[in-house]
């Protein structure tokens, strides 16, 4: 976007404790998805305004990092106690420029307080490990220390809650950062930063600048910038883990998915109709844990049709930003729509058999895409290999457990899959046997919780130490031993 821009609709960068809108040669446009309309403009930023940003981050940390652990998590029990007054607000904002229901906004937000509860703890967390007497009058210790100025480059799916599956934990070990928001839902991003300031962080320690390409390249090369945390698409994830790396930088990188429900004849029907309609249609089925593809086992598939047919009819989608009630708010944006809508035509063109079509009787306003069923899809299609990210359910049927579990182990993607059944051994083969990083039992959407880490597999995560959870606090910290030799000569000499 060029040309004369809506002063009023500019979303500053945040360096230093100021707030500005920096001078940059393009602006994004940010659109509420549920009416299309402009709602925000952000500046594109790039090398200048990132190692502005970087240069300000570096002179906050040594006093940061030297502030005593305690002081800090007090920091993060203000942010906390901040984060549940201004709930409501915050969910407003997240609805306004996702489009997601205000129900899931909620669940976005709460899922980020978990993670700033964790790291609320970070002053247990953080403490090494003690040997005394290695050797004669030598003690060894390891201690955690933070790595400096760290950066988070965040998706647009999720506003709230990935940003704080980051900077919650960097901050309590002591590090400084520079939040990348996605240049789609800027607004969540600025409200976690005005708290996180109102909650004692002192300037310089949370940064935010905004972008694109230029912005992510330029952080992943920043010489200030000690580590990247990552969380996008698996192209980009890809891009943004090697290129940091070739810089020297600690990554941690989560892609895209593609993962699947599987359905024995013997699950429970109803409550496993509640979790994939849930699972593959929550959030407009934008999530990266979103069941996406529905794989029936012999008679799973006919059990399930009607039922599922009947839950989609069911879901009323509609504007979710106005109050009114609705289910099923808007995908992003319109190239996000026209991407579900080409899926469920390729669909057709391979053979499959649509049951129900999302392209039609969508609001003529926004960018609106009804729930999407195919049945009969075979694993050579489109729409069971690729990532669509949007409300499109495809079922395959397998006569046995091993050739559902052998499909799903064939998937590039390794994030989630969950198996549905009444039987122990079934479940407890499939926990064994399934080749992705997290694993449902009845349940729809195995999303850890903040103490466990989100760990993908395969194309869907590049480097070592996964975001939440104990491996954040590792990622975040590295480790200094040190060896202390205190004989009694010098005691013997003073005549002590
Ligand atoms: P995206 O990859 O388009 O964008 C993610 C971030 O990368 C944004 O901040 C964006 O500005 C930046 N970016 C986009 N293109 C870039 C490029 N070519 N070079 C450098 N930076 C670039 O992802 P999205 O559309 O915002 O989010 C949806 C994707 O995120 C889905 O694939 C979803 O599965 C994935 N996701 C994964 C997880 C996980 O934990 N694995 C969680 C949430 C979302």
């Amino acid at each position: 976007m060029q040309g004369n821009i809506n002063e009023k609709l500019q979303v500053p960068v945040l360096i230093d404790g100021k707030k500005f809108v920096p001078d940059v040669n393009s602006y994004g446009e940010v659109r509420n998805p549920c009416t299309g309309k402009i709602i925000g403009v952000v500046p594109m930023c790039g090398e200048t305004v990132v190692d502005a940003a970087a240069q300000a981050a570096r002179a906050a940390f040594p006093s940061w990092a030297d502030l005593p652990a305690t002081k800090r998590a007090s920091i993060m029990f203000n942010f906390r106690e901040l984060l549940k007054s201004h709930f409501d607000e915050l969910a407003k904002t997240l609805t306004y420029e996702h489009g997601k229901t205000m129900e899931e906004s909620r669940g976005d937000i709460q899922r980020g307080i978990e993670v700033v509860e964790f790291a609320c703890g970070m002053p247990h967390i953080l403490k090494g490990e003690n040997l005394t007497q290695v050797a004669d009058f030598i003690d060894g210790e390891t201690v955690r220390e933070p790595l400096g100025v760290c950066a988070g480059i965040t998706p647009f799916n999720f506003p709230a809650m990935v940003p704080m599956w980051m900077f919650p934990i960097a901050l309590a070990c002591g590090n400084t950062f520079i939040l990348k928001p996605s240049e789609k839902v800027p607004f969540t991003a600025m409200m976690l930063a005005d708290l996180l300031m109102k909650a004692g962080v002192p300037d310089g320690v949370f940064n935010i600048v905004h972008g694109g390409v230029d912005a992510v390249n330029a952080l992943c090369a920043h010489p200030l910038i000690s580590a990247v945390s990552f969380v996008g698409s698996s192209k980009v994830a890809k891009h943004v883990y090697t290129r940091s790396c070739e810089y020297g930088k600690r990554v941690q990188s989560a892609g895209g998915a593609k993962n699947a429900l599987v359905v024995l004849p013997d699950a429970d029907v109803d409550s496993a109709i509640r979790a994939i309609i849930g699972s593959a249609l929550g959030c407009t089925g934008q999530r990266c844990m979103a069941g996406s593809l529905l794989v029936a086992v012999g008679a799973a598939g006919d059990m399930l049709v009607d039922k599922l047919l009947e839950a989609m009819d069911a879901l009323k989608m509609g504007d979710t930003s106005c109050g009114l009630p609705a289910d099923l708010g808007p995908v992003i944006d319109a190239s996000a729509r026209d991407r579900v809508f080409r899926y469920i035509g390729l669909g057709v063109e391979e053979g499959a058999s649509l049951l129900r079509d999302g392209r039609q009787g969508v609001p003529n306003q926004g960018y609106f895409v009804g729930p999407t069923l195919f049945d009969n899809v075979k694993p050579e299609m489109s729409i069971a290999r690729d990532e669509i990210f949007g409300p499109l359910l495809s079922m395959l049927r397998f006569q046995t457990l091993d050739e559902a579990i052998a499909f799903v182990n064939n998937i590039p993607y390794g994030n989630g899959s969950t198996l549905f059944t009444a039987s122990g051994s079934a479940a407890r083969q499939f926990a064994r046997e399934i080749s992705c990083g997290m694993v449902g039992i009845n349940v729809g959407v195995p999303a850890p919780m903040s103490m466990f880490p989100f760990s993908g597999w395969k194309e869907s995560f590049y480097g070592d130490l996964h975001v939440q959870g104990m491996e954040g606090a590792m990622f975040y910290t590295r480790q200094k031993t040190i060896l202390s030799r205190w004989d009694k000569q010098y005691i013997r000499r003073q005549g002590w």
